[in-house]
């Protein structure tokens, strides 16, 4: 609950309770909070709206539940851990890595848990934001990171019959660990990165598992291994050799993930055919072959990694339907061509209501204007993932055309971080009323990144939770990380309109 000196009365509204409120405690607002504290902006606060740090990595316990990046790079560049278990970090492990660096870098004085965010706004003539919680409480602040995630709200669609059924059903990132799955009839609907991780962990434990696959995904090898003490051990003595290790694995992930997956490229065709030979090293079957070949180029949707899947898929309790789902019913599910599957348990593997360009909730900026409509019919643009026109003193982090399709999203957020204090700092310490990222630079910046966009493997055709309603790519960087952060590396207070 916030804390009562924190809070804005009804009354008491004129004061400003904080420099900056961060909203979000996962991997960006920690990282928020970190580079907070190092530029000395020691009067911030972190609002939670769950009861722990971690984010995704708190919401997904489902069974298999890991990294497809390599923990050495999924892991903060100034905090790295050479302790990890496996190539392939689980989700607990990362959770408590991410609860090991709050505590650390001491965020808990500044973190406030079970406060959820219902609206914000801008008063133009002190430069102060005002948000409103969901249990109807106020805080005010001169800047605000929001901090809360891209793929937070699980998707579960309006599926037919779903009253009707008499079994139990999960969402992957809303596991029930209550259900046991032991020797029961199971049927999992998606085939994304969460359903290949949940398939072949609950497979061998099942009696059935149906699969059901709207799109094939393209799958490449999983190097999965427990790392050796020995290699642990150097990395405890040597900082840097982690550090070389870190490179090494960004340089393949930018030098040869990157092309191969952003663009269509004789890199792609490599990578097309390393993920079909994974498919069919593991499957002999022709006609489950066929299933789980694609029919889209690959880079298209998100790429996957896994060893395991493939095989998982060939076993005897396991079996992939790809006739389309109709509707649940008393006792399980029915396919398009009228078959019906008996369950237990249906687990919707069918992913997350995307909120990268689109506002969390109602954000009133100058004129008391709506970002929700600003964004409206062009879709969300930020200047550089960051800033947006007419919304001063606010700063997203995995904003609009930030998400990366081929390597860490943390060397997206870290350089966000630097970048957003710093902007903060300037604010702060000039004593300016509001700063807001001019139109024409914002408009100038979205405008050559959609040409860009143009010529990636994301707009080549198929249906992706990386498009919007218009087929426009409002989530993803079509660039290499590397470069997005050497854009990042200086705020120019020059680029915003400022008020005094
Ligand atoms: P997702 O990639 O959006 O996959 C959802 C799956 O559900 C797809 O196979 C989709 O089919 C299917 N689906 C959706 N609606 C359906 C319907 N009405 N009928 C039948 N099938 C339906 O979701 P996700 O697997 O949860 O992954 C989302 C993102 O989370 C990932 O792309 C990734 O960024 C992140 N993630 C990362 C990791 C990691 O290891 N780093 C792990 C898990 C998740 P279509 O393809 O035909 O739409």
């Amino acid at each position: 609950m916030p804390q009562q000196s924190a809070r804005t009365s009804e009354a008491n509204r004129e004061a400003v309770d904080h420099d900056v409120i961060v909203i979000g405690a996962g991997f960006s607002g920690i990282n928020a909070g970190i580079r907070l504290r190092e530029q000395e902006i020691t009067d911030f606060i972190i609002l939670e709206r769950a009861d722990d740090v971690g984010g995704t990595w708190r919401d997904n316990t489902y069974p298999g539940c890991a990294c497809d990046v390599p923990s050495h790079l999924y892991s903060y560049s100034f905090e790295q851990n050479p302790d990890w278990s496996t190539t392939y970090s689980g989700s607990a492990e990362i959770q408590a890595y991410i609860q090991r660096c709050a505590e650390k870098y001491g965020l808990h004085e500044h973190l406030r848990f079970g406060v959820g965010i219902a609206s914000a706004e801008f008063d133009d003539e002190r430069g102060v934001w005002r948000l409103r919680t969901e249990g109807g409480d106020f805080y005010t602040a001169r800047a605000v990171v929001s901090a809360v995630g891209g793929l937070v709200e699980p998707s579960t669609p309006k599926f037919a019959g779903m009253d009707e059924f008499s079994g139990a059903i999960m969402h992957t990132a809303r596991w029930n660990h209550e259900v046991d799955l032991h020797d029961k009839k199971v049927v999992i609907i998606g085939t994304g990165a969460s359903g290949i991780q949940v398939i072949p962990s609950i497979a061998p434990d099942v009696a059935q598992l149906t699969v059901i696959q709207r799109s094939a995904p393209y799958v490449l090898p999983k190097a999965d291994k427990a790392l050796p003490e020995a290699m642990k051990a150097t990395f405890r003595r040597i900082p840097f050799a982690q550090t070389a290790f870190r490179r090494a694995i960004l340089t393949i992930t930018e030098g040869l993930v990157g092309p191969a997956v952003i663009l269509d490229s004789p890199l792609a065709t490599g990578m097309k055919k390393l993920a079909l030979w994974n498919m069919r090293s593991a499957v002999k079957d022709p006609v489950l072959r066929d299933k789980l070949t694609p029919d889209y180029e690959i880079g298209c949707k998100r790429v996957l990694f896994a060893s395991n899947y493939y095989p998982a898929l060939t076993r005897d309790n396991v079996t992939v339907e790809t006739e389309g789902f109709d509707r649940f019913t008393a006792n399980g599910v029915r396919l398009a061509d009228g078959r019906e599957i008996e369950a237990d348990v249906v687990i919707t593997a069918t992913g997350f209501k995307v909120n990268i360009a689109e506002p969390p909730f109602p954000i009133l900026g100058q004129n008391g204007e709506a970002l929700a409509d600003k964004w409206a019919g062009p879709g969300g643009k930020a200047y550089k993932g960051v800033a947006t026109a007419g919304v001063p003193n606010w700063f997203f982090m995995l904003g609009p055309n930030t998400g990366p399709g081929h390597t860490s999203v943390l060397i997206y957020t870290e350089a966000q971080a630097r970048y957003i204090t710093e902007a903060i700092r300037t604010l702060l310490n000039k004593d300016l009323t509001a700063i807001a990222v001019k139109p024409k630079v914002m408009r100038r910046y979205h405008e050559k990144l959609q040409n860009r966009m143009r010529y990636t493997s994301w707009t080549s055709g198929c249906q992706s939770w990386y498009l919007d309603a218009h087929g426009e790519n409002h989530t993803l960087f079509p660039g290499l990380a590397t470069e997005y952060a050497l854009s990042m590396r200086r705020f120019k207070l020059g680029e915003y309109e400022v008020a005094r």
